[in-house]
């Protein structure tokens, strides 16, 4: 249980209080006469995902860094008017020294934590949006000397990006009256095997699985050339509605004139109109129907969508996932196309949003 992690810190200590106080009075004295401009749709986004990915680097699994990011998204959801909740769980990984060598394998375990906040329904059903906030682990001497992971990787694209998109949908969405739940959930340790999504799935009743009706997922949205949404593989195989989702999404993205597609099904271990490989598919083995955003390339390299874009001098293996020295802020907004990351994330909540109003039933 969170809520105010900042106001339990100031009590008993009134000297500070009084220096906070004055600052906000300064700081209302300053504020401009003129009503407030809304912002564009995805400035928010954009803003968050540059501050994450610039104030706490190495977000990895059961670090403080990773707790503090925790903290500070809940604080984020506070101030827009939820009661944010924290969920911490145990897991691990294992660490391969030498990847044929088993003696050299130990494993680790520690604390991660999930973090929700809720825009409560009527109907007795929810629709889950997440993205998580955890950066890359090096688990291998491999991962180590090829500087894959670690406390310096800023994960501006992987997933700073969605995150910002998720703290800009929980305030765009602080005021509605949905009928179906919307529960908005920041992953912690999704780069060790979605285990932050797992545990959520996990401690889901029979029931809450069966009224969960959709999952929209948001992972990694401003390296890759194009915008994709797509299906989960297990859901959609039973029941082609579970691509109802998606298929809004795209014809939401044309009614906007925005460019999106869904995976071309050119590598067959991937099924046309399906994706793969974050936390989506967690809820996607439960049975529940999801969405899942993200922008890559899927007809370069192998055709599963792990290469981002074209091979080039800036991006040398096609992809920033988990490179120090691509992922992070200076790197993409360097040698991205201009303007990018703020179009990528006009473009995510402006089709996001129209999909979620529709999804939780929201008049507007
Ligand atoms: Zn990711």
């Amino acid at each position: 249980m969170n809520t105010g992690i900042n106001r339990l810190a100031w009590r008993g200590n009134t000297g500070a209080a009084v220096v906070v106080g004055m600052a906000a009075l300064i700081l209302a004295i300053m504020a401009p006469l003129s009503p407030v401009r809304a912002e564009e749709p995805g400035a928010l986004a954009a803003r968050e995902a540059r501050h994450i990915a610039a104030s706490f680097p190495g977000r990895m699994a059961g670090t403080s860094m990773e707790d503090i990011t925790a903290r500070y998204i809940a604080d984020r959801w506070l101030e827009m008017g939820y009661t944010p909740r924290l969920e911490r769980f145990l897991t691990g990984y294992t660490f391969r020294g030498d990847s044929d060598d088993a003696s050299t394998h130990d494993q680790r375990s520690l604390v991660s934590t999930n973090v929700f906040a809720e825009r409560a329904g009527t109907s007795g059903q929810q629709i889950v949006v997440g993205a998580h906030y955890d950066t890359r682990i090096p688990t291998s001497s491999r991962d180590l000397e090829r500087n894959i992971g670690g406390p310096e990787l800023e994960g501006f694209d992987d997933n700073a990006s969605g995150v910002g998109v998720l703290l800009e949908l929980a305030h765009a969405l602080n005021e509605l009256a949905p009928r179906h739940t919307i529960q908005f959930i920041a992953f912690g340790a999704e780069e060790i095997g979605l285990r932050g999504a797992y545990e959520v799935v996990n401690r889901m009743s029979e029931a809450e699985r069966a009224n969960t009706l959709w999952m929209v997922n948001i992972d990694s949205i401003i390296t890759g050339d194009r915008l994709y949404f797509h299906a989960g593989p297990e859901t959609y195989a039973k029941d082609p509605k579970a691509g109802h989702a998606r298929d809004r999404s795209l014809a939401i993205a044309a009614e906007l004139g925005i460019t999106a597609a869904t995976n071309p099904g050119f590598n067959e271990r991937y099924p046309r109109g399906t994706g793969c490989c974050s936390d989506q598919a967690a809820f996607d083995r439960a049975g529940i129907p999801v969405v899942n955003v993200e922008a890559t390339n899927w007809e370069l390299g192998d055709k599963d969508g792990y290469q981002q874009t074209e091979v080039s001098e800036a991006f040398p293996h096609g992809y920033s996932w988990h490179l120090v020295h691509i992922d992070n802020l200076a790197h993409l907004e360097a040698n991205l196309p201009p303007g990018r990351v703020d179009e990528r994330t006009r473009d995510v909540v402006r089709i996001l949003l129209a999909l979620i109003k529709e999804l939780a039933e929201i008049e507007s």
